[in-house]
């Protein structure tokens, strides 16, 4: 489809929500992109690679866990063959210039093999490329990313130090001028740098004189003339045991001046928004895992007997594998509608004369909130996806020679790299509120109105909730109103020193996050009811309602936990009185039974199967 028609059937930018806006604006289901959606070229993308991912990975799992780099390098290079790694590259330098959607689901279904490759994967393709393609002149666009494309060459990035993690701009990395203006000597320690034993280019952030902000740059490495480059010895870690990390040492290293990466001070930027869209492919990457685990963990209770019963057959592995089933659901539901958002945001601002650099760029960064909530919520359903495969496995979960005990321990690392959770959480919240204070999203308007109406009085009268999922909605809609009473109560009361109160911004970040992962689970099920008829979702109905549930749930104890930190006497009890009422259901769903269908369709079918 030409870009003209991708409009024509688009909405404008105007009506395009922006990032954030979820929480104050109702979306309606037509207005979400989901899995069932792909167009025919997208599904063939997802075929391919599931079909590499099956010949190429899975086989070797063995291989990987033995800490066999090599064999990482050559599957990169056997990906770069086949394209996978210029899925987003603009075909102007040697990439397939597919959209963010097709970006999502490439890393989505080759991940699930091992967290070895995929983060190599997600190393070399996002924030080892990303950086060039975002932010590069055309001559570092021509000369990098058409290798890095195709596999020739391998990217790195290159930000953390010893003193410098969650406090990226505080790296002690140095650039220093030449005399005579032509180059840069870069010297300092970057650890756990991703793809650090194979990689030909790096990106590296440094500080120039004393800068308030780091500096990019593009940093070739041969080797053979290692121009003061040393590499340390590969760490020993607890999971994605064969992808290469290593420590990384620049002593006076050259790099010419052209190879700063945009402008002098700029790094910091490039840092982050590099990271907005590792993180939302961090969760896409989580999400084939879940499917396979799921799998995996449903095949084996099936199969296993004890007391002469498939432990399939008891409720207690039921539960399990309801929550498994439902958590994978619910977060292909919200990664892919927030893909396509972007995907949208980025078509529409080509259409209005923005480069496809300038497109992107700006497309990312405007769901960066919803980046921070996938990246989050993702990786923690996959730990716990894994965490209940190994007890469905009992014993034989612990052991190496089942695929739980790896997928386990593949999984801790996601809640840490690319920004870690308790960061994204507190970051979440805080790109909320500044967009507020910009006037981007009116939280304002809405979180005065939820005021006002916890001093009215409540209305008695007993809605209709015939249709489909009306009783969830009034729900969702109420729990968005619960994060703008905790957020707005709690700006009211410490303005600019919010920042300083991590536990409540925690508390309310927990919020969004589930509301963003309710609504999208709702929507999309919502949306194929509309069109296959509600009979053929009933097991999606009942996914969403147990997600929903157990979001009330969530969100019950983090808003009042808030509530109480700020707020004291008669306005405390307003609150408390208007979060009974915000999570209070008509009619509550029987989850237990609810966890039942779902199980039981799973081990029908005898693998996650939506
Ligand atoms: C296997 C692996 C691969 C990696 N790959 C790369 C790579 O390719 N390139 C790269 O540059 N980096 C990479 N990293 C580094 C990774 O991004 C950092 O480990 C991560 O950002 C956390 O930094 P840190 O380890 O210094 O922890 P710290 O920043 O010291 O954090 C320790 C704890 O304190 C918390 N914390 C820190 N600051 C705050 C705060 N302000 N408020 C609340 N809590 C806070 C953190 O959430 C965490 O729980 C990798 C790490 C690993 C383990």
């Amino acid at each position: 489809m030409n870009l003209e028609s991708k409009i024509l059937k688009q909405k404008t930018m105007a009506e395009l929500l922006r990032g954030g806006q979820f929480l104050v604006t109702e979306t309606t289901c037509e207005d979400v992109f989901t899995p069932e959606d792909f167009s025919e070229e997208q599904t063939m993308m997802k075929e391919a690679v599931q079909e590499f991912n099956d010949r190429e990975i899975i086989p070797h799992k063995n291989r990987f866990e033995n800490k066999d780099y090599a064999l990482t390098e050559e599957v990169m290079r056997k990906a770069g063959e086949l394209g996978f790694l210029g899925v987003s590259v603009p075909e102007a330098y040697g990439g397939m210039g597919m959209g963010f959607v097709s970006t999502m689901l490439t890393c989505d279904y080759i991940s699930s093999g091992t967290g070895s490759f995929s983060t190599a994967f997600g190393a070399h393709t996002g924030i080892g490329t990303m950086p060039i393609t975002l932010y590069g002149t055309e001559a570092q666009k021509q000369k990098y990313v058409p290798k890095l494309a195709s596999g020739e060459w391998f990217g790195s990035y290159c930000l953390t130090e010893p003193g410098a993690g969650s406090d990226a701009n505080s790296g002690k990395t140095v650039a220093v001028l030449s005399e005579d203006g032509k180059s840069y000597k870069i010297s300092g320690q970057k650890m756990w740098i991703s793809n650090a034993g194979f990689c030909n280019v790096m990106i590296v952030f440094a500080r120039i004189e004393d800068d308030k902000n780091i500096t990019g740059f593009i940093v070739e490495y041969d080797a053979a003339n290692p121009n003061g480059i040393t590499l340390g010895e590969e760490e020993h870690k607890l999971g994605i045991r064969a992808s290469s990390t290593r420590q990384v040492f620049y002593s006076d290293t050259v790099v010419p001046a052209e190879n700063m990466l945009s402008e002098r001070g700029n790094g910091f930027k490039i840092a982050m928004n590099a990271l907005n869209v590792g993180r939302i492919k961090l969760a896409a990457a989580c999400l084939d895992s879940q499917r396979r685990v799921t799998t995996e963990a449903v095949k084996y209770a099936t199969a296993r007997k004890q007391f002469k019963t498939s432990i399939s057959e008891f409720g207690a592995i039921k539960l399990k594998l309801a929550e498994m089933t439902t958590n994978t659901y619910v977060g292909e539901s919200a990664s892919y509608r927030a893909a396509k958002n972007i995907e949208d945001r980025i078509t529409m601002r080509e259409a209005a004369g923005n480069t496809h650099q300038e497109a992107e760029l700006k497309g990312v960064e405007e769901y960066a909130i919803e980046c921070s909530i996938l990246k989050v919520a993702v990786s923690e359903d996959m730990q716990a996806c894994a965490d209940e495969g190994i007890q469905i496995f009992g014993g034989m979960g612990f052991s190496e020679e089942t695929t739980m005990e790896s997928a386990w321990r593949d999984a801790r690392i996601a809640r840490i790299y690319e920004g870690t959770n308790e960061i994204n959480r507190l970051l979440s919240v805080g790109m909320l509120v500044k967009k507020a204070m910009k006037g981007h999203v009116d939280l304002l308007g809405p979180a005065t109105a939820v005021g006002e109406e916890l001093l009215g009085i409540p209305s008695f009268d007993t809605p209709d909730y015939s249709k489909l999922f009306a009783e969830e909605k009034s729900i969702l809609a109420n729990l968005k109103k619960v994060f703008l009473m905790v957020a707005g109560g709690a700006i009211q009361k410490f303005g600019a020193d919010l920042e300083e109160h991590q536990q409540l911004l925690t508390a309310a970040s927990n919020i969004l996050i589930e509301v963003y992962m309710a609504e999208s689970a709702l929507l999309r099920t919502e949306k194929n009811a509309k069109r296959n008829g509600e009979d053929s979702q009933k097991h999606q109905i009942a996914m969403t309602q147990l997600y929903l549930y157990n979001a009330v749930e969530i969100v019950l104890k983090n808003a009042k936990e808030g509530i109480i930190s700020f707020a004291e006497g008669d306005e405390q009890r307003m609150m408390l009185m208007g979060l009974k009422r915000f999570t209070k259901y008509a009619t509550y769903p029987n989850v237990i039974a609810l966890r039942k269908q779902i199980a039981e369709k799973v081990s029908e079918e005898n693998k996650y199967c939506f």
